[in-house]
């Protein structure tokens, strides 16, 4: 029987944070993730991650850019956890091996951001996710984490409202396994896989949030998705803020920098959820180019882009054919990040029994309507080590109790359905067809109608699920069955965010009603909760945490 203390799922910054956290106690902890953990998304993070480090700055600062870029939908006690305990974790990344960029004086660098006051964002170039992952990684190995490496979790066990462990699909030999433990942490990254324009690896299909929804746990916030203003054209590859942050400008097809009309103090340093909205706003108005605008870096010169910049000219090159230092790329808005997600407390506590969640796959929520730019790497850091730390003590305050291989039974019943079914649909075909349903009717502006429109389209194709065939039957790598089970996730999580988007009739941050575009703090200042409940879904509302800051209008 395989039994340990404390079960991590995901191993991207937040899962190995919480695991190496929880191993520092003298635990037997391990890792379960679906890619290798130096491929999760983490890796691809550019800009940088944020501290108020410097002696001009403060963690109050920090927390008022936070709260303000959150449309005042953050819970205040959760941004102070993250600001003030910041700039500790970001000098432990540096004594585990992060090389940061540094500044003439030999200090950590820090670059602006959009909407922070000040420049807190510390950077590794434009490879900064690359530069911790391995870090962390080197922490996983020196702990003895043991890892399952390319085991997909497809169920979290709760009995009694309690979490006994996990079933996971070991991928290659086809086997599923019961792992056995006393706290579970999930950290398995974001959604972004809902659409199809997005900047995130193929494997952010939003697994966690769609298990824990499915144990008992639930979702806050999900109508909140963050549009990144600067996503190459076609494949949506990321073109990290950094670029503006080092000087860039956004042009439209008149080459005017078209920001100046929508954010006049802060132009193309403005929120995220502002500058995608301008663009769209260009796009629909037909100052456009093909369909994108135009992201300027020629006038910051060879040197600082190939010092700074170093992966954006090569990506930008390689994908789009444009090369910066001599013309501009064409960008526009794509899926980034996933505010929503499994709601917990600022230790990653669940209201589930010994559930635990970190990372992009939690809402604590520290982003609230809107995340700023570096938030969230330091997010995956001060809140993995905490549930990780909280994992751990409840481990060792509660007995281990070992769930039936009935369970086993049923989750390998239902894979087998899938397996041998003898004719029906491709999970692909279907997730095309979702993806086309939520990018047309739940991207930067969203309308009733368009909503009720997804969710319509969105219920067929869950119907239509019940008879997904693959023709791959074998055991080894199945990767059909891999994407079987998450347009299960994707299409249950599409259905939770329309209905979230569909429920909330105002405008705030991300989300966008252009029949109710202002927003409403006398009716939706609360968070959005989700219960899975008799088939369906419940929904209820929590007030917002407010500690220092009352809800201003939001001005950049
Ligand atoms: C291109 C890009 C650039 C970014 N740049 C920045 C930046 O500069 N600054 C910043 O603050 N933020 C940035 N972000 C956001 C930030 O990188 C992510 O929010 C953060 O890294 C997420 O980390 P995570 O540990 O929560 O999840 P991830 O790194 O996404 O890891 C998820 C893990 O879960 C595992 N997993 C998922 N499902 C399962 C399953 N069913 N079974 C087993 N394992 C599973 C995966 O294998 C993976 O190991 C960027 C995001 C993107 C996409």
């Amino acid at each position: 029987m395989v039994i340990h203390d404390v079960i991590v799922i995901g191993a991207g910054l937040a899962g190995m944070r919480a695991a190496v956290e929880a191993a520092r106690e003298g635990l037997n902890v391990a890792v379960v993730s679906k890619v290798h953990p130096v491929r999760s998304h983490s890796v691809a993070a550019q800009g940088g991650i944020n501290a108020a480090l410097k002696e001009t700055d403060s963690w109050e600062d920090h927390m008022f850019d936070t709260v303000k870029g959150s449309d005042y939908l953050a819970d205040e006690d959760a941004v102070e956890v993250l600001c003030r305990e910041a700039p500790a974790d970001i000098m432990e990344l540096e004594r585990m091996g992060a090389v940061f960029s540094r500044d003439d004086a030999g200090k950590i660098a820090q670059r602006p951001f959009g909407g922070a006051g000040y420049p807190r964002t510390c950077y590794l170039a434009d490879r900064t996710g690359h530069g911790l992952i391995h870090v962390m990684y080197e922490q996983l190995a020196k702990k003895n984490v043991y890892l399952y490496d390319e085991w997909h979790v497809v169920e979290i066990v709760v009995e009694d409202k309690s979490v006994r462990g996990v079933i996971a699909l070991e991928l290659l030999t086809g086997k599923l396994h019961r792992l056995h433990s006393k706290a579970v942490v999930i950290a398995t990254g974001g959604y972004g896989r809902l659409f199809n324009t997005t900047t995130n690896a193929l494997s952010s299909t939003g697994d966690g949030m769609a298990l824990a929804l499915r144990a008992g746990a639930p979702l806050m916030d999900m109508e909140f998705v963050q549009f990144h203003p600067t996503t190459l054209k076609r494949t949506g590859i990321l073109m990290t803020e950094g670029a503006r942050g080092e000087g860039g400008y956004l042009i439209n097809k008149d080459g005017e920098r078209f920001m100046k009309r929508y954010a006049p103090k802060t132009l193309e340093l403005a929120s995220r959820d502002v500058i995608s909205r301008a663009e769209q706003r260009e796009i629909e108005e037909g100052r456009g180019v093909d369909g994108c605008v135009l992201l300027d870096l020629r006038h910051l010169g060879e040197e600082k882009i190939n010092e700074r910049l170093p992966q954006i000219r090569e990506l930008s090159i390689n994908f789009a054919g444009k090369d910066p230092v001599r013309e501009p790329v064409p960008v526009k808005p794509g899926a980034h990040y996933s505010m929503g997600g499994i709601w917990t407390d600022v230790d990653g506590k669940t209201p589930v029994s010994g559930l635990f969640a970190a990372g992009e796959c939690a809402c604590l929520s520290v982003h609230g309507a809107n995340r700023l730019g570096g938030n969230s790497l330091l997010e995956t850091i001060v809140f993995g080590r905490r549930a990780g730390s909280a994992a751990a003590g409840f481990s060792f305050e509660n007995k281990l109790r070992v769930f039936p291989e009935d369970a086993l039974k049923d989750t390998a019943r239902g894979i087998a359905l899938i397996l041998n079914r003898a004719e029906g649909e491709s999970a692909s075909g279907i997730l095309k067809e979702a993806r086309d349903a939520v990018e047309g009717h739940c991207w930067v502006f969203r309308t009733e109608a368009g909503l009720k429109q997804g969710l319509l389209e969105i219920r067929k194709l869950k119907e239509r699920y019940e008879g997904v065939c693959v023709t791959d039957r074998g055991d080894g790598f199945n990767t059909e069955l891999v994407t079987a089970l998450e347009a299960g996730y994707i299409l249950e999580l599409s259905e939770v965010m329309l209905l979230s988007a569909l429920n909330r009739t105002e405008s705030r941050g991300s989300h966008f009603r252009t029949d109710f575009p202002e927003r409403n703090d006398r009716e939706w200042l609360k968070h959005t909760l989700i219960y899975k409940k008799d088939g369906g879904y419940d929904i209820r509302y929590r007030d917002v945490v407010m500690t220092k800051f009352k809800p201003e209008e939001r001005k950049y």
